[in-house]
């Protein structure tokens, strides 16, 4: 029988899937300190989703009630053939919010065509307006092309562009203001996420300490107005304010100190096709297994349908009795 009946996928914990974060890549131009070692083995090319096969995937996960994609990495922006890949994932009927995740290297001369191809939501990566320190984080970023890029996509009009801050002790905690003001007066969002024990992370040897969310906010608060929005307005795990007087709003992304897992909408795909239940649990099937191995369109979704009786209730990063999961941020898709 076929399976054509929209919103099937709703899990063990009654949670409505509607949101699919595809990553396209495990590959990046930057070596971001707290996603990447210096030297990374990557996949081979051959174990990597082709352009054909996301987009079917894409087309499945609509067919069964997603109606948001982000496509991620890796750098997605570095990965060959993905204008295709944005120009089939803006042709499915069902999809209402084609998104981007980027370090915003290639973005200036991309937002043209990102945007033609219906690309309304962009998340950039920007952890300091200080270029010597830019180039220490990423190891190999140049800030005034990422700069040049956020100015190309807010030139495109795009719908909604966002920064997102991994804010560390020791880092680039001494930006939170700065980068707010800065987000402030380009008219677009700002996000600050509590880091997540993903890979080992440490500059010159000495660990790095995550900040929590509420300090953040504190200090935020003594400069502006910050109005709580709903959860109807705020984007998934965000905990989102609108600075008083401006369109600018302020999230939160807390894995620590705010369990965010009651809300969850969403699942990710790898680079290689794993269908990832939790960012913070292991769970997974092998998608690209089926779809290499001639499975009908109705076999797939039966599979789909079929794995979320295995999506935890929740992900581990903020129990520290329990072993954390060390994988890598690019492989798994932020
Ligand atoms: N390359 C793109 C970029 O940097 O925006 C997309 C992929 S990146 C893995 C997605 C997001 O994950 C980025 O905003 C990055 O800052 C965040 N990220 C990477 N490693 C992280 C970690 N250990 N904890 C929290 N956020 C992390
Ligand atoms: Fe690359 Fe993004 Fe990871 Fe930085 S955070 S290394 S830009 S994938």
């Amino acid at each position: 029988m076929p399976i054509n009946t929209p919103a099937r996928l709703i899990d063990g914990f009654d949670r409505r899937i509607s949101y699919l974060r595809l990553s396209v890549t495990d590959r990046c131009d930057f070596r971001c300190q707290y996603c990447m070692a210096e030297t990374m083995q990557f996949l081979p090319r051959k174990d990597v989703l082709t352009i054909e096969e996301l987009v079917r995937i894409a087309r499945l996960f609509t067919e069964l009630g997603v109606r948001k994609i982000r496509v991620t990495g890796g750098e997605p922006l570095i990965r060959r053939g993905i204008t295709d890949l944005f120009a089939g994932l803006g042709q499915l009927p069902k999809l209402e919010t084609l998104a981007l995740t980027t370090n915003a290297s290639q973005l200036a001369d991309m937002a043209p065509r990102l945007r033609d191809a219906g690309v309304n939501s962009v998340n950039i990566s920007l952890d300091s307006l200080q270029a010597p320190r830019f180039k220490v984080i990423t190891r190999t970023g140049d800030l005034n092309r990422v700069l040049e890029g956020i100015d190309a996509a807010i030139a495109q009009g795009i719908d909604r562009i966002r920064l997102n801050v991994v804010v560390l002790d020791g880092l680039n905690r001494d930006e939170v203001l700065p980068l707010t003001q800065f987000a402030l007066a380009k008219n677009i969002h700002i996000s600050f996420i509590e880091e997540m024990p993903l890979g080992q992370v440490n500059v010159g040897g000495k660990p790095l300490a995550y900040v929590s969310s509420d300090a953040l906010h504190a200090e935020l608060n003594e400069h502006f107005c910050l109005e709580p929005l709903s959860a109807e307005e705020t984007a998934g795990p965000s905990r989102d304010y609108l600075i008083s007087g401006s369109t600018t709003r302020v999230g939160f992304i807390s894995p620590h100190s705010n369990n965010f897992c009651a809300q969850c909408n969403r699942l990710r795909i790898s680079a290689e096709g794993r269908l990832l239940m939790c960012l913070g649990n292991e769970e997974s099937i092998d998608l690209r297994g089926l779809l290499r191995s001639n499975c009908s369109d109705d076999e797939i979704k039966t599979a789909i349908i079929g794995s979320l009786s295995i999506k935890p209730e929740r992900h581990v990063f903020d129990r520290p009795d329990e072993p954390q999961i060390v994988r890598f941020m690019n492989a798994t898709g932020g």
